[in-house]
């Protein structure tokens, strides 16, 4: 074990890097409208917009074509519709997008194509022409079975709102279904999350990601709970229900292979994985980010102005992965990429990071960069090693914030 400071050369190492073409690509598209807002929504998403959509689908598509000229990876694993509401873009529309993504870039046979949906805008002819549009996954904001919670989220469906939509995807043919949920809200109780996700896993869906609500600066919720008219949110609750429906997805039948996430049948969501391994991804979208060829850069994030800027004339030619609506970019040094791939990969609870893969990633032994803070971590029972992967324990999952602190 080596104990001097490694310093990894950000120039030799990008080199490399960009050599990587077999590497595979995702995409993510973000939809900046919906209908109205939640009352814990900080996303970059706009309501009463919807009359940009034709026009922001014809910059999309020029985004699309901008990015994909100098694309050093050869093929495209995943494409993921987020938003926002995509289901706000009709069938017609994800089919042109999805055509200048087949024309622009090599997308594999067997991608997953998932779009996040509301199950409000859903029915079987609509689902079905997403099918045929190419979409493969869906992922159905549910949130809750609880009405009350729902209007005081100021969701647009109810609880049988949900248990049709899921119903009408199945019979559309989807087979690979995900139900957003959120614990841990103010004046939620014990029961209505107990209620909640009885009802979630009764409807026998493939996936399930779970998110602890967080109070956003500037939505109704965080005002409502700064003013005093409504609890501050209770973390030994929220604790609670994330060990409840950890202990009930396990019982049936679902895997846990991320902090926040659970599958059945190994349908990982692979656009995700893509996240938390640090593999490159291109975002397009107002307010999208991307991570690709070593850089991390977000998008213009004002619909209107991403549509002027991506439909005028401009002939600059832009490295891989900017675009003209691309206004923060950042080149990341070798060690903060390093620093960025351990956080996200200790969120994956089986794969945590494999030895011999960082080592062909970067170059170096994980174990000679950081061996004193891994054995002390190792010691101290926050990581176990188990053949070439180091993975969090129980313990290290509740002090994961310390340890990823000691690594960045
Ligand atoms: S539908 Fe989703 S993106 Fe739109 S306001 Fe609600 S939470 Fe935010």
């Amino acid at each position: 074990m080596n104990s001097q400071p490694i310093i990894l050369d950000t120039y030799q190492y990008r080199n490399q890097s960009m050599a990587r073409e077999c590497q595979t690509l995702s995409i993510y598209i973000h939809i900046p409208f919906c209908t109205s807002k939640c009352t814990y929504c900080a996303f970059n998403t706009y309501t009463k917009m919807e009359n940009l959509i034709p026009a922001f689908v014809d910059a999309l598509n020029r985004e699309i074509a901008y990015v994909a000229r100098n694309n050093p990876y050869k093929t495209v694993g995943t494409v993921f519709f987020g938003g926002g509401t995509p289901t706000l873009l009709s069938t017609a529309q994800f089919e042109s997008i999805l055509s200048g993504i087949r024309q622009h870039f090599t997308l594999s046979p067997s991608a997953e194509i998932t779009t996040e949906a509301n199950p409000n805008d859903l029915s079987i002819e609509y689902l079905s022409g997403l099918r045929r549009a190419g979409i493969n996954r869906i992922s159905i904001g549910m949130q809750s079975a609880n009405d009350e919670e729902l209007r005081l989220f100021a969701r647009r469906h109810d609880r049988h709102t949900v248990i049709a939509a899921v119903k009408m995807a199945r019979l559309a043919g989807f087979d690979n279904i995900n139900l957003d949920l959120i614990y841990g809200a103010p004046r939620q109780t014990m029961a209505t999350w107990q209620d909640t996700v009885q009802t979630a896993l009764a409807m026998d869906v493939q996936h399930f990601s779970l998110y602890a609500l967080g109070l956003e600066a500037g939505t109704p919720m965080d005002d409502w709970v700064n003013s005093g008219q409504m609890p501050e949110p209770d973390d030994d609750l929220a604790a609670d229900m994330y060990d409840y429906a950890t202990e009930q997805l396990a019982q049936a039948g679902y895997q846990q292979y991320e902090i926040s996430n659970w599958c059945r049948d190994d349908l990982m969501c692979c656009h995700n994985l893509q996240y938390w391994r640090n593999e490159p991804y291109i975002g397009v979208g107002p307010g999208a980010h991307g991570f690709a060829a070593g850089v991390r850069y977000a998008v213009m994030r004002a619909p209107a102005k991403y549509i002027s800027t991506m439909l005028a004339d401009d002939n600059a030619t832009l490295d891989f992965p900017l675009t003209p609506a691309v206004d923060e970019a950042n080149q990341l040094s070798v060690m903060d990429e390093i620093g960025e791939t351990l956080i996200m990969s200790f969120r994956l609870l089986d794969e945590g990071v494999h030895l011999p893969s960082f080592q062909k990633r970067f170059g170096v032994d994980l174990m000679d960069l950081h061996g004193e803070k891994m054995a002390k971590f190792l010691k101290d029972g926050l990581l176990i090693r188990q053949d070439e992967r180091i993975k969090l324990t129980e313990n290290g999952r509740l002090l994961s914030n310390i340890i990823f602190r000691e690594l960045i």
